[in-house]
C-alpha cells in the first residue's frame, strides 16, 4: 500500500468527493468501496441454525460516512465482522476495496485486516494495549506493516492523536485516560496503516454522551480529511442526525434507508427515509403500511407514470374492499 504523510493526504486532492461518489454510482456497485451481494452467514451450533444475514446487499461509496442501526440481534456484528477479515460468509459475494472476502487466503486476511480495514470495538479495553502509552499504541500497527523508521512512526502517531483530539494523551498509559479518550486514541489505531474502511461496532455503546458525542466527531474528522470510507453501527438515534446516510438492518437484510440532504434554504437538513430495492428487483414495505392497508400474502401493483401503486388483494380479505382500493384511483 503506497504511504504517504496525513498533509499529503488532505492537500494533494487525493480524497474522493463525497458528492461525485453518491452521484457517479453505477448499477452494480462497480466503484463502491463496499459491495456486499446476497450476503448470508449462518451459524450452527448445536445442531441449530441461526440465519444471522439472509441475503444482505450493501453498497458504500469511496468517502461515505455510513451509520447502521437495527435491534438486538439484527446481524449488525456479523456484517461488520465480515467487513473486517474476522469471520467468513456461508454464501453470497462480498468485496471490500477490491479485496473478495471469500476468496481470501489466511495470509492474505492477515494483510487485509492490517492495511485495507480499520476496526473498532465497543469495549475500550479490547482496542488498547494497557502495557503501551497511546503513541505507542498507534505505532505499533505500522511496525507490523514495516512501512517506516521508529521516528517516522512516532511522528505519525501523534499527529493522528491530535487529528482525534487526544494528541495530550500522547504519553499517557490507557489507565490514565478516559473511555471517550481511548476510543479516540483507538480511531488512531485503527487509522495508523491508512485503511480505506474504518468499522466501527458500537463504539460509543459504553460512554456518557459527551464522550460520545467527542468520540463520533472524531470519526466524522477523519472522515473528512483523510476521506476514509467509515461505517459505524449505532443504538444512539442522535447519530443518524450527524450523517448523511442511515442504513437500518432487519432481520439480516437491509430494510430502509434515511438520507440527509441540505434543504433548499441552505440552511436546514432534510431527510427522506427510503425503502431498498434489491438486484431483483425486491423491496420491503413498511410494517405500518402493510398494517393499516391490511396487506398479506399477495398484493396488486400498477404501474404510474411516475410511481408505482399497491393494493390490497380483495379475495384475500383485505381491511378495504376493492371498492375503496380501486375507487380511489378513478
Ligand atoms: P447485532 O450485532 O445486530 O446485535 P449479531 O450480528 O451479533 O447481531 O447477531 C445476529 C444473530 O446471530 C443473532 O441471532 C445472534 O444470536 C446470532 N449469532 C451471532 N454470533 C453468533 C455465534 N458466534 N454463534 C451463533 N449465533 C450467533
Ligand atoms: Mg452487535
Amino acid at each position: 500500500m503506497q504511504r504517504t504523510s496525513i498533509d499529503e493526504l488532505t492537500s494533494s486532492g487525493a480524497r474522493p468527493s463525497r458528492d461525485q461518489g453518491q452521484a457517479a454510482r453505477p448499477p452494480g456497485g462497480d466503484g463502491a468501496v463496499i459491495a456486499c451481494d446476497r450476503l448470508v452467514r449462518i451459524y450452527s451450533t448445536a445442531g441449530i441454525e441461526v440465519q444471522a444475514l439472509q441475503g444482505l446487499d450493501l453498497l458504500v461509496d469511496a468517502g461515505e460516512l455510513t451509520a447502521l442501526v437495527g435491534a438486538s440481534g439484527s446481524g449488525k456484528s456479523t456484517l461488520l465482522n465480515i467487513l473486517a477479515g474476522l469471520d467468513t460468509p456461508t454464501a453470497g459475494q462480498a468485496r471490500v476495496a477490491g479485496h473478495d472476502l471469500l476468496a481470501m487466503t489466511a495470509r492474505d486476511r492477515l494483510g487485509y485486516r492490517r492495511a485495507v480495514v480499520g476496526f473498532l470495538w465497543q469495549q475500550t479495553g479490547r482496542n488498547l494495549f494497557s502495557h503501551l502509552t497511546a503513541a505507542e499504541n498507534v505505532a505499533l500497527p505500522m511496525r507490523l506493516a514495516r512501512g517506516r523508521h521508529r521516528a517516522q512512526r512516532r511522528s505519525r502517531a501523534v499527529e493522528l492523536l491530535e487529528m482525534t483530539g487526544v494528541g495530550y494523551c500522547a504519553d499517557r498509559m490507557p489507565a490514565q485516560m478516559s473511555g471517550g479518550e481511548q476510543q479516540r486514541v483507538a480511531i488512531g489505531i485503527a487509522l495508523a496503516n491508512q485503511p480505506a474502511v474504518l468499522l466501527a461496532d458500537e463504539p460509543t455503546g459504553e460512554l456518557d454522551s459527551e464522550s460520545a458525542d467527542q468520540v463520533f466527531a472524531a470519526l466524522r474528522t477523519a472522515n473528512a480529511e483523510l476521506g476514509v470510507t467509515v461505517l459505524v453501527v449505532t443504538h444512539d438515534p442522535q447519530v443518524s442526525a450527524q450523517v448523511r446516510r442511515t442504513i437500518a438492518i432487519r432481520d439480516g437484510k437491509i430494510s430502509t434507508e434515511v438520507l440527509r440532504r441540505a434543504a433548499a434554504d441552505g440552511q436546514s437538513d432534510v431527510a427522506e427515509e427510503y425503502s431498498v430495492l434489491d438486484r431483483a428487483g425486491r423491496l420491503q414495505i413498511p410494517r405500518d403500511f402493510i398494517e393499516s392497508l391490511g396487506l398479506r400474502d399477495r398484493v396488486r401493483l400498477a404501474l404510474e407514470p411516475d410511481h408505482v401503486g399497491v393494493w390490497p388483494d380483495a379475495q384475500a380479505g383485505g381491511r378495504r374492499g376493492v371498492k375503496d382500493a380501486y375507487g380511489e384511483e378513478e
